[in-house]
């Protein structure tokens, strides 16, 4: 099972990262080059990179597993204000520091719609998109699946579909499946085989390259987009068990992006790896986090 979570990418950069996933005892991750709410990134570091490669050597973490997220204020949908162009922009350098930490998968929201047409901000985001892929850059963009908040593009199957068939060169465009997001998107995720067959018709299967594993604190089709703890929302753990060894999807990396615990008013945890422990067991524990923390 090739499994991990979001990490934070601090002082000691990618190498900080896997430090921290191989404390979850992961073998995949996902980071931010910097704060997700903002877009102020330093310089990658040659020497904290070499380290990075070299610790991942040792604890067996394919690069392939690694895979970046840009932050959220990026919005490809809305070409009004100069903010697509700066998204546009932030995104080429974003990719170009993915290709210099050796990273080839980065997720992005499609965007939102605001005061315009669900068609007009699709047709944007694919404009945006074949200006960046024009750059040729070695690394592939993966497009989140959306819960449909709000003017959110991307909620359906059809909807990417669409966004990827406007684009010239697709081939570094790729999807990133989040089952917290189709869940309130309203996608039955005890049924996910279901879900991977219409996929496979209007997109491909192949073309998926990462899942976010999460639950949800919301019912199937509520459009909010807040994600639980795994086993302990509205998904389930079994279904999402079936997900994580789905064999269809078996070479990809699963991300859990789940929240963290809630230990003190100051004090938060992250549960990662004892969901990671219960993933790879396949055995859920309502209890596990009272056992390990004082809660
Ligand atoms: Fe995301
Ligand atoms: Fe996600
Ligand atoms: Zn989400």
């Amino acid at each position: 099972m090739i499994i991990g979570s979001h990490v934070s990418f601090g002082e000691e950069q990618l190498y900080g990262s896997l430090k921290e996933a191989i404390s979850y005892n992961a073998n995949a991750l996902m980071f931010y080059t910097g704060a997700p709410q903002n877009t102020i990134r330093k310089p990658i570091d040659d020497n904290l990179l070499d380290k990075a490669k070299n610790i991942a050597k040792e604890n067996n973490i394919d690069f392939n597993n690694i895979v970046c997220h840009a932050p959220y204020i990026i919005n490809l949908a809305n070409k009004t204000a100069d903010k697509w162009d700066f998204s546009v922009n932030f995104l080429i350098n974003e990719l170009k520091r993915c290709e210099k930490l050796g990273v080839n998968k980065i997720v992005v929201h499609p965007g939102s719609s605001v005061g315009i047409s669900k068609e007009e901000g699709l047709d944007n985001i694919s404009d945006a998109l074949n200006i960046i892929l024009s750059h040729n850059i070695n690394v592939n963009i993966l497009l989140e699946t959306m819960a449909g908040k709000g003017n959110e593009c991307g909620r359906t199957i059809d909807e990417i579909a669409y966004i990827i068939n406007k684009c010239n060169n697709h081939q570094n465009l790729k999807v990133c499946v989040d089952t917290c997001h189709i869940n309130d998107a309203g996608y039955n995720v005890s049924d996910f085989d279901k879900y991977l067959d219409e996929f496979n018709q209007k997109i491909g299967i192949d073309k998926i390259y990462c899942v976010h594993l999460n639950d949800s604190k919301n019912e199937l089709g509520s459009h909010k987009d807040r994600h639980e703890n795994i086993g302990f929302g509205t998904i389930g753990f079994d279904a999402l068990y079936k997900v994580a060894t789905n064999k269809r999807l078996e070479n990809i990396p699963k991300i859990l992006e789940t929240p963290y615990l809630t230990i003190t008013d100051k004090i938060k945890k992250p549960p990662y790896k004892e969901e990671i422990k219960m993933l790879k067991e396949g055995n859920f524990d309502q209890d596990i986090f009272k056992k390990n923390y004082d809660i």
